[in-house]
């Protein structure tokens, strides 16, 4: 009979697919049975709308509170940058997602 310690380094090295529940390797970054794609961060169609919407955001807001003014092409800037890292922390760490 074999010990139940002797089995453990193989339960470890596996990991649930979290879309399908079936056995994958640790290591794979593609599910084998359904296809998912780990993901780290977020996309780019993501950060690219979430800088779209900050960069539009920060001129609104800029013409908003203080009138028609030079100020909306710097915060435009500033608006883009700050979607770009809301977007970064919003979606930081893994996720499995299908792509295609
Ligand atoms: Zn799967």
């Amino acid at each position: 009979m074999r010990p139940i310690a002797m089995r453990e380094p193989e339960i470890k090295t596996l990991s649930l697919c979290p879309a399908c529940f079936q056995k994958n390797r640790q290591t794979a970054e593609i599910c084998a049975h359904c296809g998912v794609e780990r993901h780290f961060g977020p996309t780019r169609r993501e950060a690219l709308v979430a800088t779209l919407i900050g960069f539009a955001a920060g001129p609104f807001l800029a013409i908003l509170i203080l009138g028609p003014s030079y100020w909306a092409i710097p915060l435009s800037a500033v608006g883009g940058l700050l979607g770009f890292f809301i977007c970064q922390i919003r979606h930081n760490g893994d996720r499995w997602m299908k792509e295609r």
